[in-house]
């Protein structure tokens, strides 16, 4: 574990803070991710030299993680750089070479399956029958259909049903349900596999929303979260680079990793001038706040006390929240004193965030066919189902598919499959060996082969139990909007507060 230097040279010092209105503030940051890496690089860059970066865990990156194996780059979280012009990560990965030298064509690839770049995918079905390429194709312009209509709701304000209907998964079963009994051409068989599809599909949207099903996803939002334009770009060295390049100006007694924050005392301007003005009329220091006798950070003149699992408090005059919405949903109540405001309390439950991890199976040789890019698992008995949970025992079948990893040269005989909300978590509870054997039982099973090998290598991620981390990404939850989103990241206090003013500083200080 890093210690933690906070600056004591003599135009900083706290002590004098009153006597020095411009004095160097100090910011710490709370996380050690992206977010956090690029504020505080910001902050250095902007003249700012008082700024400490807590971390929880005993690394940077936070959901980035690539592992090195067997001579490749493993994402077990962010991938894909989604769109270039108006990106920031674009832009440093462009800058600083990371990315392939292949034209934007032929590093764009589908909206599905982000991997699906050179071949097809194999929809199969847990008969161990493959779906005709032309009835998946027929059947993926009628979902994309759909789903252009989910698209207009905000775009084109169009208003929902009633709130019971604000859910993009009742939405699209519904509506792709009607089209496919109305059309007169397919047989009844046909009818039952394209529903089945539907499911499937519908499994992978929510993989990609991170939501925990789709039916939680609203549809009056959907629409808010347009792609920047531009392909979707993959980083060979691995994602990490991107959290390397922001951290290399960082020096590095500035990330303290191993420090888990447990309390931030904030806003206690009041109480603050209260206890000077106290300490002043009784004309003694003796560090006595609210009746007991300890170490007064408050009374150095910073506003905002930082607590940490180890017991060290370290006051600031900023303190920038990185913190997963995960975390927040599990512990702000415990985390912030006095509690949040309503609005952030109200933003931070409205929201919707969920686990979606990823399995990798590497194998000796390849079982699927050269051009095969996925294997899609169609569940043919699910194709009237209203909801898709599953209890503990039967966590796989929320497994929606296996990717080919492109190109073999890099990557070996590599497969990467998806799995999402509650499902994923039972998953996390099993170990290597449980986890290798259903998925090889899933592969035989609907690709019809029942000599498909074991893997020899299973890797897969655990943001759901990870205690800083919780869930992947966040997602427009039904009565949440991207106005929730913009009230977390107001800073706080909030201006026309009376308890505390806000400091304004100029960049330069
Ligand atoms: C499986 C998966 C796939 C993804 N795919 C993509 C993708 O392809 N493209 C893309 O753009 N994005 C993707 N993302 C999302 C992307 O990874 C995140 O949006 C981004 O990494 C979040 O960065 P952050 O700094 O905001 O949060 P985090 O990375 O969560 O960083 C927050 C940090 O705060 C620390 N922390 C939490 N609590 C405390 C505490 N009490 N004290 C001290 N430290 C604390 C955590 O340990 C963590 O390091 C994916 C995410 C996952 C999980």
């Amino acid at each position: 574990m890093q210690s933690c230097e906070i600056s004591s040279d003599s135009t900083d010092d706290p002590l004098s803070s009153g006597l020095h209105p411009h004095r160097q503030p100090r910011i710490v940051v709370i996380g050690a991710g992206l977010a956090g890496l690029a504020a505080t690089k910001f902050l250095l860059e902007n003249g700012f030299t008082d700024v400490t970066v807590l971390e929880a865990s005993d690394h940077i990156g936070g959901r980035v993680k690539s592992v090195h194996h067997g001579g490749t780059t493993l994402e077990l979280g962010a991938t894909w750089i989604h769109g270039a012009n108006g990106n920031p990560v674009y832009h440093l990965a462009e800058e600083n070479g990371l990315l392939e030298h292949t034209t934007d064509g032929e590093r764009s690839v589908g909206r599905i399956s982000l991997y699906a770049k050179n071949g097809v995918a194999h929809y199969q079905t847990n008969a161990g029958r493959r779906i005709p390429k032309d009835l998946v194709e027929e059947f993926s312009d009628l979902y994309n259909e759909v789903y252009e209509l989910t698209q207009e709701f905000f775009q084109n304000g169009k208003p929902v049903c009633a709130e019971s209907q604000n859910s993009v998964g009742v939405f699209t079963r519904d509506v792709v349900r009607k089209k496919i009994m109305v059309d007169p051409d397919d047989s009844e068989i046909i009818k039952k596999l394209k529903l089945s599809m539907l499911q499937q599909y519908l499994k992978v949207e929510s993989c990609e929303s991170s939501s925990p099903s789709m039916d939680e996803v609203s549809l009056s939002e959907f629409g808010e979260w347009t792609e920047i334009p531009g392909a979707h770009y993959v980083i060979p060295e691995g994602f990490m680079k991107i959290v390397e390049l922001l951290a290399q100006d960082i020096p590095s007694h500035t990330i303290c990793l191993g420090k888990p924050v447990r309390h931030i005392h904030w806003n206690y301007s009041a109480q603050h001038q209260e206890v000077i003005a106290k300490n002043s009329d009784n004309n003694h220091n003796d560090n006595n706040y609210g009746g007991q006798s300890r170490e007064e950070p408050f009374s150095l003149g910073r506003p905002v006390c930082v607590e940490c699992e180890d017991e060290e408090w370290i006051t600031a005059d900023h303190v920038i929240v990185t913190a997963s919405l995960g975390v927040l949903k599990q512990n702000h109540e415990a985390m912030f004193s006095p509690s949040l405001p309503e609005d952030k309390v109200l933003a931070i439950e409205r929201l919707g965030i969920s686990t979606t991890n990823k399995i990798f199976l590497e194998f000796e040789e390849p079982f699927w066919s050269p051009e095969c890019n996925s294997i899609q698992f169609v569940w043919e008995d699910e194709a009237q189902l209203e909801q898709l949970a599953y209890p503990e025992e039967l966590w796989y079948k929320k497994i929606c598919s296996f990717d080919v990893l492109y190109p073999p040269e890099r990557y070996g005989y590599m497969l990467s499959g998806w799995i999402c909300g509650q499902e994923a978590l039972y998953m996390e509870r099993c170990d290597d060996e449980t986890v290798a054997e259903i998925c090889t039982d899933l592969l035989r099973r609907f690709t019809g082969n029942p000599d498909i090998p074991k893997p020899r290598h299973v890797l897969r991620s655990s943001w759901g139990s990870n205690p800083y981390i919780q869930g992947s990404y966040s997602f427009t939850r039904v009565g949440s909007s991207g106005a929730d989103c913009e009230r977390l990241s107001m800073p706080l206090p909030y201006a026309n507060s009376t308890k505390a003013p806000v400091r304004n500083y100029e960049m330069t200080p």
